[in-house]
């Protein structure tokens, strides 16, 4: 299959619904398509920790419908995931063959989660959160899982923890920080809230590095007693490739009275 269409924008969350707006608004004869490898329609990935919870129905995760594109006369094609761009020939070419001819292209695929360079990670069972379909696949572990392992004291790693306890699940937050959130709050913030997070029963490993997972054979029939959830930067800022050395002095939250007790299991 060949298209066509004046503008051309790969990926469908905010900044390609920022850039169809915006284009519409000066643009009204031109056609305007977006292509997109999510299968839904755009949602709000600020919603995701909370579907996995069970608090938001991932419905209402759902940003806007076939009812928005007709309106501003939008093509929008799912399941489109683009495998090369050809700027020569003003072509795409997705995964499945087709390929899209365009005058105007704009590139607002955001970003992937960043992998740490963790031996033996490949060995274990592990999600990110990312997309919708992340927030689904760790819903659908839930009911078989009992514990949950979150790297990374972000603002999505502690969202997901606040989450997945909600949901049930013993979570455990290990950061190489000293702090959780450190990006964003002083030492004594920072302290309170994660005070506030044990008081809901989220232990805490902190100033701990993940340098290896294993599986040991005798506990290979437990897979799903814990549950890796890795929750990474974003590719743009891909600061596991290059971890920090530990920060002076800094202090191991697990021996404090907030953590879980230590027999609980870090990874299956
Ligand atoms: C769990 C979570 C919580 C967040 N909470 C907040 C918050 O509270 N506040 C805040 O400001 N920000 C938050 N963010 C960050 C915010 O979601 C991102 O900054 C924002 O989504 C970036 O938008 P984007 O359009 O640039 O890219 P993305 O949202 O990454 O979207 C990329 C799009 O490109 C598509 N795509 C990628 N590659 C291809 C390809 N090859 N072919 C076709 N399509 C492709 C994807 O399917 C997707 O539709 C959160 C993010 C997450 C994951």
């Amino acid at each position: 299959m060949r298209a066509e269409s004046d503008y051309l924008i790969i990926g469908s969350s905010h900044a390609a619904l920022a850039a169809l707006s915006t284009i519409r608004l000066q643009e009204t004869e031109k056609t305007v398509t977006v292509l997109t490898r999510d299968r839904h329609f755009p949602y709000s990935p600020t919603l995701l920790p909370y579907v996995v919870s069970g608090d938001v129905r991932p419905e209402a995760a759902i940003l806007c419908d076939e009812a928005f594109f007709e309106a501003r006369r939008v093509r929008f094609e799912r399941s489109a995931a683009v495998a090369a761009v050809r700027p020569e020939t003003r072509e795409v070419t997705l995964e499945d063959g087709a390929t899209w001819h365009y005058d105007k292209l704009l590139l607002a695929t955001g970003a992937t989660p960043v992998l740490p360079a963790i031996a033996g990670l490949s060995e274990v069972r592990f999600h990110s959160l990312r997309s919708l379909d992340d927030s689904l696949a760790l819903c659908a572990e839930l009911g078989r899982a009992r514990s949950a392992v979150v790297l990374g004291a972000g603002l999505i790693g502690m969202h997901a923890a606040e989450n997945l306890a909600k949901a049930g699940i013993a979570v455990t937050v290990i950061e190489q920080r000293a702090e959780v959130l450190s990006g964003y709050f002083d030492a004594e913030a920072a302290g309170l809230i994660a005070a506030r997070f044990a008081s809901h029963g989220v232990a805490f490993r902190l100033g701990c590095t993940v340098a290896a997972t294993t599986v040991q054979p005798r506990q290979r029939g437990l897979s799903l007693r814990a549950l890796p959830l890795m929750a990474l930067p974003s590719a743009s800022a891909a600061r596991w490739s290059r971890p920090p050395a530990p920060a002076p002095g800094a202090r191991d939250a697990g021996s404090r009275s907030m953590t879980a007790p230590k027999s609980r299991p870090i990874f299956y």
